[in-house]
Parts: C-alpha cells; structure tokens; sequence
C-alpha cells in the first residue's frame, strides 16, 4: 500500500529530514487511518538503493524488489502471530494465534543487530503495533533500543502509546499522525470501490482501513440483525441470543457497546455517532432507559472486552449481556386511560 492521501504532507517532511533520522521512532494516531502502511513505505526508503530525488524509494533496485517480497536481509518486520500474512493453522487444532508480541520474538534482535548489514546499508526493524509487546518483550527490547549500532533504525507503530512502557517512549522520537477528516476518508473509500462508505465510517469512527474490511454483506446482514432485534417491541433476549448464537463474539459485543454508547449519547446530548441508520430506534429506546444503569451496562461491555476472545461458554456470554440489556428497558407507560 502506498502513502494514504492524508499522510502524504507529513511523508514528505520526514523524507526531506531523513539524513537526521534518529535510531528510534515512535509512529502513533489513531487506529485504522494507515500508520503501519506508512512505517512500512518508509522502512523501505531507508533501504532502497537508488532512491528517487524527493527520497522516495525508487521501486526498482534489487534492495525495493527483497523489500516488497518480503525478503530484504536488512529489514524485521515485528508483529504478533495474529497478524502475520499467512497464519500458522493448524489443522484440527484449536489452537489462537497470538495477539501479543514474545519476548521470543524479541530475543533475535540482538544478533541481527549485531551483524553486519548484508547491504552494507541500514538496518530496520518496525514493530507494529508496539502495544501488543508483552512485558517481559518491551524490557527485552529497551536494551536493543538503549545503544543500537550506527544505521540502525526502529520504527516502533501504535495507537495505544499510553500502555507503552515510559521507558520506550522516552527513548523514541515521537511522529504523531493523523487521520483524514470524514470527506477524505469517504472519499478515499468510494476511490476504493466502496459504493456508500459514510455508514461505515460511522461504524468505525471515521477509521477508513477498518471501514474498508467492513465491505461485507454478512456483516451487516447480522448487525442488522442483532440491533433490529434489540430495537424490536418484542425483544425477548433468549430468543435473540439463539438466533445470533454463531455470530462472532468480539462483534456482538462490539455492536452492543456502540449501540449503548449511542443510547447514553443521545440522552445527554441529543446525537448519534456510530449508528445513523438506527437514528429512530436509538432515540425510542434512549427514552425508556435510565441514564446510570446505561452508563453502567455501557462499562461492563468495554470490561468485556478483555476477555472477549477466550469466552467460557459463548452462548451464555450472548445470552448474559442480551438479559442484562433487557434490563435496562423501562416498559413503556401504557396511556392512561
Ligand atoms: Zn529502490
């Protein structure tokens, strides 16, 4: 992927300032507007061998062809197992990928630093995204960070710099990015082929390469699903949780937690930020909940999220947040007579 449209200012900057680079760089912005496509744009100026007169990297030359194969002796790309390009699966087995950066992961870095480059040029390791460094990996990494050889670069991405250790931060220049504002995204995405982009960008808060994985029919077939469930005048939480019982979890949950930050939303400010289309339903249920049980069921939701990836029984998980959500709906007072 080349540099996004927004971030093409902030790329020039920093190829113009290259020669200055310090050895460790910290990218962080908000999640999904495009700051590992730009880390790893970037990595590969650094070790292009020819590179184009504003800096860029040329393409062509044998160091841009390893690069892009993902093969350039010079180059560690850092990251957990879940986001590799090709996951291990094992077949039969149940067995997650890793959504944390090992300390395995790290312990190499030392030797491939302390060789001498292939190239006889620079050295670079993008670790993305920093956040998912366990502990023991990010203490790992600070002694690699701590005096590294000359022309040799890390560039550390985030969207969560606050959980990364003080000690990496203050090692690191940091580059902050940011992202488009909602017409360049959607624009952005319809360049994209993506036909109505504005819902999803609501979705996502106004992320585009999140927006842009959310051009599936399924997707919204099942949110659809699961909010006109809960929106209904009938909503009975047992039933629902058996007609969404195969849904992914992390996206049930999700849905909820923007549905109820929209509900809690609309009753102290009058607005709608994720859910648009539900915009009626949204302000009919807001006025049959109580403002603290919202807010309350609103924050156990972002607690489950921590766990959401390792639920006991799935079913019962479902089932539990529908009854509690069921509880928050007032009955509607008939009209008096
Ligand atoms: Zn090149």
């Amino acid at each position: 992927m080349n540099i996004l449209p927004w971030h093409q200012a902030e790329f020039e900057r920093l190829l113009a300032d290259k020669a200055r680079l310090p050895h460790a760089n910290l990218l962080h912005g908000r999640q999904g507007i495009g700051k590992a496509a730009f880390a790893r744009t970037f990595a590969q100026t650094l070790l292009c061998e020819s590179p184009v007169p504003s800096g860029a990297a040329c393409g062509q030359c044998a160091a841009c062809h390893w690069f892009e194969a993902g093969t350039h002796p010079d180059f560690r790309q850092i990251e957990p197992e879940s986001l590799a390009e090709t996951p291990t699966e094992e077949q039969g087995s149940d067995k997650k990928a890793s959504q944390q950066i090992t300390i395995e992961q790290i312990r190499v870095l030392p030797d491939f630093i302390g060789i001498s480059s292939h190239r006889g040029g620079p050295k670079v390791i993008l670790i993305h995204p920093a956040e998912a460094l366990n502990i023991s990996a990010a203490n790992a990494l600070l002694k690699s960070l701590e005096e590294p050889p000359a022309h040799t670069y890390f560039l550390l991405v985030s969207h969560r710099p606050h959980s990364l250790l003080p000690t990496i931060k203050s090692r690191c220049q940091q580059l902050v990015l940011q992202g488009p504002a909602p017409a360049a995204a959607a624009a952005w995405l319809k360049s994209q082929g993506m036909a109505n982009p504005e819902l999803a960008l609501a979705q996502t808060g106004n992320s585009p390469l999140i927006a842009l994985q959310l051009d599936n029919e399924e997707y919204w077939r099942q949110r659809n699903t699961l909010l006109k469930g809960i929106a209904s005048a009938d909503f009975d939480a047992l039933a629902l949780a058996e007609q969404v019982r195969d849904y992914p979890i992390p996206q049930v949950v999700s849905w909820l937690q923007k549905w109820s930050y929209d509900l809690i939303s609309q009753k102290f400010l009058g607005t709608i930020r994720y859910n648009p289309d539900h915009n009626a339903a949204l302000a009919a249920a807001a006025a049959q909940v109580d403002a603290l049980p919202a807010l309350r069921f609103h924050r156990e939701l972002v607690q489950l999220q921590r766990i959401v990836n390792h639920p006991l029984n799935p079913r019962l998980f479902i089932e539990q947040m529908l009854i509690s959500y069921a509880g928050l709906l007032v009955q509607p007072q008939r009209a008096a007579a």
